[in-house]
């Protein structure tokens, strides 16, 4: 079954909204609590009724620009606003908004019909998957096998695809040249629901330790025809462009790991409020309340950089290159801080997968936190994308010259610039503001 669509324009939703519309998350009957989320857990199931609910609500339009139907304002909105959905259960997120990478590709490099294409069917609540990983190459992303032959047919498998079972067009990244960055182009292949093409095999990924019941798809390319129009940009950017637009992929998974890290806190709170310990409860002992204030301070601090970087890409989407990588390393061990700290505290209840706070919902989210950690990027290579850019930094630090005001990301009642895709880069050219 899939989601619900809808076609009527959705005002922009709050985080308010996100809490009311989903009820008492410790309500054991609520289908949008922790009970439930665990129950889902248990049988690998796709958040089918939530995210229902959330794309009714018009969630999934949070990451659209105006012009192709979206409510997107800016991303320190949709990061909290996505945040919230994602204490109940983080895989709202691929439930509703894997589609953004695919989405960001086509508006830094697509044509007007490619865009009217992909706004329709994400509008509508339809899924584009972004197809660009390969099992045998990872993060080696030049040595990408999946191919284009001089006929105009793909050749290959793509794996873990998000969305890639029940997407209605793919973007797919293939080789199209020998070697090197630029031997890569984008193509975008319809794939109508109830519909494959000839020559695609949709295949089940492996199942995932955390996230489960995610949309995930391993697709096999046995000379299906890219036809005239498929092409997105120009030869040999699909490389370049991906890259690009994964850094607002980054953005999305702090909101992720945010909402993992307050729903563990907060459940650790109250079992320290309620839980006797000889004649007081566990909040006025030393060690709980020390084990609480780090992981409070973890958690504001993953708060801090999240909403800076947020921010930053409106107003600094030049150096991104380097803020998303620092941001997202930080953001995604912050929050293992954070679980490990309450896990501490909750001690056995951290680990049983019922008769615990939130219903045994917490050993769910370390799950979580362990996929979200490697879901854009393995920790090494996000690193390794942010330690390439420091001799340029230091050199176009030591030079000296104008950089651009930052007020504006730490000011958080100013006015921030509109969201500019297209000025993402590769890498940082100048120094970093
Ligand atoms: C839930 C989920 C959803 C996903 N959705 C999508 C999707 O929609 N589309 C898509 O295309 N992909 C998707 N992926 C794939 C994801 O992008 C990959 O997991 C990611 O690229 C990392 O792959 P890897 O672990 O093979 O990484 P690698 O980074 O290759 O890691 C393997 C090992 O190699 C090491 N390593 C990496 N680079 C170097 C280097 N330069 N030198 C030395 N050692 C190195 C690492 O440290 C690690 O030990 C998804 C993954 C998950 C889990």
């Amino acid at each position: 079954m899939s989601a619900p669509r809808t076609t009527a324009p959705a005002p922009a939703l709050t985080p308010g909204e996100v809490e009311l519309i989903l009820g008492d998350p410790a309500d054991p009957a609520n289908p949008y609590g922790y009970a439930a989320a665990v129950a889902r857990d248990e049988a690998d199931a796709f958040p089918e009724e939530l995210c229902g609910l959330l794309f009714e609500a018009g969630f999934h339009l949070n990451y659209l620009p105006r012009e192709w139907g979206g409510t997107f304002e800016s991303f320190d909105r949709s990061l909290t606003l996505v945040r919230a959905a994602a204490r109940r259960d983080v895989t709202v997120m691929p439930g509703t908004m894997f589609s953004i990478i695919a989405a960001t590709c086509l508006q830094v490099h697509g044509s007007t019909a490619q865009r009217e294409k992909v706004a329709r069917i994400l509008r509508e609540g339809g899924a584009v998957a972004f197809a660009m990983t390969e099992a045998d190459h990872g993060s080696d992303l030049v040595s990408g096998a999946l191919r284009l032959d001089e006929e105009g047919r793909l050749h290959g498998e793509k794996w873990l695809v998000g969305n890639g079972n029940r997407a209605e067009a793919v973007y797919v990244v293939a080789r199209t040249g020998a070697r090197g960055p630029g031997a890569f182009t984008a193509y975008l292949i319809d794939t109508p629901r109830g519909t494959t093409p000839e020559g695609l095999t949709r295949l089940p990924a492996p199942r995932t330790d955390g996230m489960r019941g995610v949309d995930l798809a391993t697709l096999r390319f046995d000379g299906v025809r890219a036809p005239s129009g498929a092409r997105v940009g120009k030869e040999g950017e699909g490389l370049e462009v991906a890259l690009r637009a994964q850094q607002a992929v980054r953005l999305m998974s702090m909101a992720g790991s945010l909402g993992i890290a307050d729903t563990a806190l907060r459940l650790t709170l109250d079992f320290t409020a309620t839980r006797r310990f000889g004649r007081t409860t566990l909040d006025a002992t030393a060690y709980a309340r020390r084990e609480c204030a780090a992981a409070s301070a973890a958690l504001l601090a993953a708060d801090a950089v999240a909403t800076a970087a947020a921010r930053g890409v409106h107003v600094t989407p030049q150096a991104y290159s380097v803020w998303g990588p620092a941001a997202k390393h930080l953001v995604a061990e912050a929050t293992q801080d954070v679980l490990a700290h309450c896990s501490t505290v909750l001690a056995t209840r951290s680990v049983l997968r019922g008769q615990a706070p939130g219903d045994g919902v917490f050993q769910k989210l370390r799950r979580d936190a362990a996929v979200v950690r490697v879901i854009d990027a393995s920790p090494y290579a996000n690193l390794r994308s942010y330690a390439a850019q420091l001799p340029t930094l230091i050199t176009a630090t030591a030079a000296g010259g104008p950089a651009p005001s930052v007020e504006a990301v730490f000011d958080l009642d100013a006015p921030l610039p509109a969201y500019e895709p297209a000025r993402l880069d590769l890498l940082v050219r100048g120094p970093d503001p």
